[in-house]
């Protein structure tokens, strides 16, 4: 019996189709080698975005060497994941326009370009006519190319003729390239992205500004003047960054209320980005309420460290997409009232803390976060147990190396933090220094980017000296 349940309509379409086009997906390459690359690539997301060209996901965005030819600075490659109504060649006439507008000058074939946006993949279809090619005829020999495909498809095919031939196959037949590539993170304008794939990058310190009455191991800022002297201090350390933050999260202590918060950060930002000493210092705000996050990015802050990755405040990760900054997210349970109790995992720690992580990259990348603006912090001391935190830091490695979270830069924060002090024995935090150094030489080993301390004199030739042991 002849079925005419989806037998077409006399135009010929399905009754599916006339709610309109159907989206369809497909990867886009990013390159960028003149001007401020990463700036340009994010320029073109969101020139895409505003088009109909719906930016889903994003790669990392990889540093590489050139190709064919090669007397040219290094490009910053990537590329994302699309969602649109466009035939394949109006999202090529789209793209093209893109890259007009935002001043693309070539002179030579594979030679230097402000912007090249290219089709990879479409609906997994295959193209050929005299403008365009689907799949993108160079992508088996372009490591540039392959690299940031498989982080978005690993296990995905290419080219639909060859179904059983994955993204990740393609990659593990090129031959090693001479010097390994790596993912960049932009952190500020005032310093040289995180390359955390690099065995040579060198560890950042990150001064902690805690402005709360009650901090539990540096309060004492009271003044004025000790707030500018303690600015100067990071600046002569050598840190190149400073958290400020204005809520406590240790246990027991109560929240601050937003305007409390607001009150405590935002003038110490102001007065950060003002003083010559510290004014292309790379500031970050340590909150988790999305409207102190904005005004500190208003005050000149250039990272937001939320110890919740966007769990206590809904509005926090559509904002961080909206400012365009790095995202600093942290792994915890509950918060930071509750969080103590929250130190069961069946399924194993860093298995866990990965997991968990993973859903909060996902999630950020939902809300519109592109890969290369996040930076992940296991959180130590948070949900945790001190044997816990110690396992953290002997792993730190093997959640660098986690599937879908490698090349994602790390943050780690032990400095005096409670198990320092339950191991060594000394109840003071201000006198836990010198356990706190055994804690940040770990993490330089362990692969941390940037040790988020206290003691910055200290903790500074620490990573240097560790630096030096590993990361040669
Ligand atoms: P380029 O921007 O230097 O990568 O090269 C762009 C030229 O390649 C244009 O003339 C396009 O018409 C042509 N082309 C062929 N296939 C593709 C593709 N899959 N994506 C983008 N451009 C393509």
């Amino acid at each position: 019996m002849a079925t005419t349940s989806s037998a077409a309509t006399p135009c010929g379409c399905s009754g599916a189709a006339r709610a309109g086009p159907r989206l369809k997906k497909a990867y886009i390459a990013l390159g960028s080698n003149v001007g401020d690359r990463v700036a340009m690539i994010e320029q073109a997301c969101r020139e895409m975005d505003s088009r109909g060209i719906h930016v889903l996901r994003t790669s990392g965005l990889w540093e590489t060497a050139p190709m064919y030819v090669l007397e040219q600075e290094k490009f910053v490659n990537g590329a994302c994941e699309v969602e649109t109504e466009l035939e394949p060649l109006a999202l090529l006439d789209a793209l093209q326009d893109i890259e007009k507008a935002l001043g693309r000058v070539k002179l030579i074939d594979k030679g230097p370009r402000s912007i090249d946006l290219d089709i990879l993949m479409y609906d997994n279809q295959k193209v050929d006519n005299e403008r365009l090619q689907v799949p993108h005829v160079g992508i088996p020999e372009r490591e540039f190319v392959l690299r940031p495909l498989a982080e978005l498809i690993p296990g995905e095919p290419i080219d639909p003729a060859r179904p059983w031939k994955l993204a990740q196959d393609y990659l593990n037949e090129l031959p090693p390239s001479p010097e390994p590539l790596t993912p960049l993170t932009p952190l500020s304008p005032y310093l040289a992205p995180i390359a955390a794939l690099d065995g040579k990058r060198k560890t950042h310190i990150m001064g902690i500004l805690n402005i709360t009455p009650d901090s539990f191991s540096d309060g004492g800022i009271t003044t004025p003047e000790n707030l500018v002297e303690r600015l100067l201090h990071f600046a002569q350390s050598g840190a190149t960054m400073i958290d400020v933050g204005g809520q406590s999260t240790s246990p027991g202590t109560p929240e601050a209320t937003l305007e409390e918060e607001l009150g405590r950060v935002i003038p110490v930002i102001k007065l950060a980005r003002k003083l010559p000493q510290t004014a292309r210092m790379t500031l970050s705000v340590d909150t988790y309420r999305a409207a102190v996050a904005e005004a500190a990015v208003a005050a000149g802050a250039d990272i937001v460290n939320d110890v919740s990755a966007g769990q206590l405040d809904p509005a926090m990760l559509p904002l961080v997409a909206h400012l365009g900054k790095t995202v600093c997210l942290m792994h915890m349970r509950g918060d930071p009232r509750t969080m103590a109790s929250l130190t069961d995992y069946p399924e194993g720690l860093i298995p866990t803390i990965a997991t968990d992580l993973l859903a909060r990259v996902a999630e950020a990348e939902a809300a519109g976060i592109r890969r290369w603006r996040i930076v992940l912090d296991p959180g130590i001391g948070f949900a945790k147990t001190g044997d816990q935190n110690l396992e953290i830091l002997r792993e730190l490695d093997t959640l660098r190396r986690w599937p879908g979270l490698e090349g994602i830069p790390w943050l780690v924060g032990s400095s005096r933090k409670g198990f320092v002090g339950a191991v060594t024995g000394v109840k003071t935090p201000g006198e836990r220094v010198w356990g706190t150094a055994a804690t940040v030489t770990a993490a330089v080993q362990g692969g941390a980017d940037i040790v988020r301390v206290h003691d910055v004199d200290e903790m500074g030739l620490v990573a240097k000296m560790s630096d030096a042991i590993w990361r040669v």
